[in-house]
């Protein structure tokens, strides 16, 4: 029975995870908060990810009750992300499994969010929809790969809210995207916006600059509400992710989608997808914060999976890289 160590830290996020065979024996994480109106850089990020990192590692071990001799290997987010807080939590992986004498698995963190949706949702084959503040994918498995279907040829969705959430001056706290997710709930009138889906792919870049402009025209007028801005926002780019989806199930005849990221935990974009798998006879499997959001126990989760089928990162190949491409990664332990 494995028990795998996992470090996360590629965005604001910094979490340690201890998984032992399908179980998540302690996934404690803090997140980097700035003010209202800004957005985190990679240095500071860093700093706030190597003030805790120790402290949330003794925080893992004392929850799952274990020490250093129960760990069987130790698994880090190789990329993709920013890359100083890449860099200062694979730096502390590296040593810990070094100076407790254990294997080192490097891990890609998209595949991460994957492993941690199948394990935690129980979908066998399912359209993957990875939405965050990086990342934007539709992936299916196939052949030993994580296929990407469609995906944001621009900035990713979780990006285009937190962006509009600084605009607006909305909180950081806990999420600019959970705050945009409350006042959208008020909102009340639809403002057109452009709608880009092309092929398989989705572009937010366009749609953020409209809205920014618009939310300074029409909140001075008081045409509209912040609020309607939101729920315009929300409305529209989901609907975008709803439509690329449903077209990668069609093709490739799946009955199943597995939202990951943590824009997947807002119940708005659950309750649009959850319409489209209904009308299909489809079934949704969403996960909640804990999971869905960045944590230590996805990168313990895919790091358990590459450790049992072999797997294993030498020291000269443990650097990070900010670009690392979900289908890059040979998935050895799915059939
Ligand atoms: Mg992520």
């Amino acid at each position: 029975m494995p028990t795998v160590l996992g470090f996360e830290g590629s965005a604001n996020k910094i979490g340690v995870g201890i998984v032992r065979d399908g179980s998540v024996l302690a996934n404690p994480r803090r997140t980097y908060l700035t003010p209202p109106g800004t957005g985190f850089l990679p240095g500071d990020t860093a700093r706030h990810h190597r003030a805790c990192v120790l402290d949330l590692l003794h925080e893992a071990l004392s929850e799952a009750g274990l020490n250093s001799k129960d760990i069987d290997c130790v698994a880090f987010t190789k990329g993709p992300g920013m890359g100083a807080p890449l860099v200062s939590v694979a730096i502390v992986a590296r040593t810990v499994a070094q100076l407790w004498n254990k294997p080192l698995v490097a891990v890609n963190h998209c595949v991460g969010h994957i492993e941690m949706g199948r394990l935690i949702t129980g979908a066998t084959s399912p359209t993957v929809l990875y939405v965050s503040g990086g990342n934007t994918q539709v992936i299916s498995y196939s052949e030993h790969r994580y296929r990407i279907f469609g995906e944001t040829i621009d900035i990713a969705v979780g990006n285009c809210l937190d962006r509009f959430a600084r605009v607006l001056k909305i909180s950081n706290d806990p999420s600019p995207g959970y705050n945009i997710e409350q006042m959208a709930k008020r909102g009340q009138k639809l403002v057109e916006l452009p709608y880009t889906v092309k092929g398989m792919d989705v572009s937010f870049s366009g749609i953020l600059s409209y809205i920014e402009e618009a939310a300074h025209r029409m909140l001075a007028t008081n045409e509209c509400t912040p609020e309607d801005l939101c729920f315009s926002l929300q409305e529209t780019v989901f609907a975008m992710l709803v439509e690329i989806t449903e077209r990668a199930m069609a093709h490739c005849g799946s009955q199943e989608v597995l939202i990951v990221g943590g824009v997947g935990c807002n119940m708005r974009l659950q309750e649009m997808m959850g319409t489209m798998c209904e009308e299909r006879g489809a079934q949704l499997f969403a996960t909640d914060e804990r999971f869905c959001i960045d944590n230590g126990a996805m990168i313990a989760q895919a790091g358990w999976e590459m450790f049992q089928s072999g797997h294993r990162t030498a020291l000269s190949d443990s650097g990070i890289t900010q670009r690392y491409r979900t289908d890059e990664v040979e998935v050895t332990w799915r059939n």
